[in-house]
C-alpha cells in the first residue's frame, strides 16, 4: 500500500492511496467484485485500486473525494433526511456522484 498524495476534505486530512483489495477488503463490493476505489468514512481515508491506467485512476480519485466531501460535509445526512426510503441512500449517493465528478475533475491538476 502506497500512500500518493493527501488532500483536506472540508477540513479533514483524508490521505490516498493505491493498494490492492489484500491489504484493503473494501476495494470489493459486497459480491465479491473488485472496485476501482473507495472512501473509507470510519479513517476518512482513499483508497484506490493499483493498476490502473492513469487516466481512470484520477477519474477513481475524483469520484472518491467526492464520496468523502459528501460525508465529511455533512451532506450526506442531509440526502438521507430528504429520501423517503433509507435505503435509497446508496443509489442516490451513487447517482450523485457520477453527475458531480466530471465537473469536479474538470478542475486542472499540476501533475
Ligand atoms: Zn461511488
Amino acid at each position: 500500500m502506497k500512500e500518493l498524495f493527501r488532500v483536506v476534505v472540508a477540513g479533514v486530512d483524508v490521505p490516498i492511496y493505491r493498494a490492492t483489495a489484500k491489504e484493503i477488503p473494501e476495494l470489493k463490493n459486497d459480491d465479491g467484485e473488485d472496485l476501482h476505489g473507495c472512501f473509507i468514512p470510519a479513517k476518512a481515508m482513499i483508497c484506490i485500486t493499483q493498476g490502473q491506467p492513469k487516466t481512470v485512476e484520477r477519474d477513481t480519485i475524483n469520484h472518491e473525494l467526492i464520496h468523502a466531501w459528501i460525508y465529511l460535509s455533512g451532506a450526506q445526512s442531509v440526502l438521507r433526511m430528504l429520501l423517503k426510503k433509507p435505503d435509497d441512500l446508496v443509489d442516490a449517493e451513487e447517482t450523485l456522484v457520477a453527475v458531480l465528478t466530471p465537473h469536479i475533475a474538470g478542475i486542472e491538476w499540476c501533475k
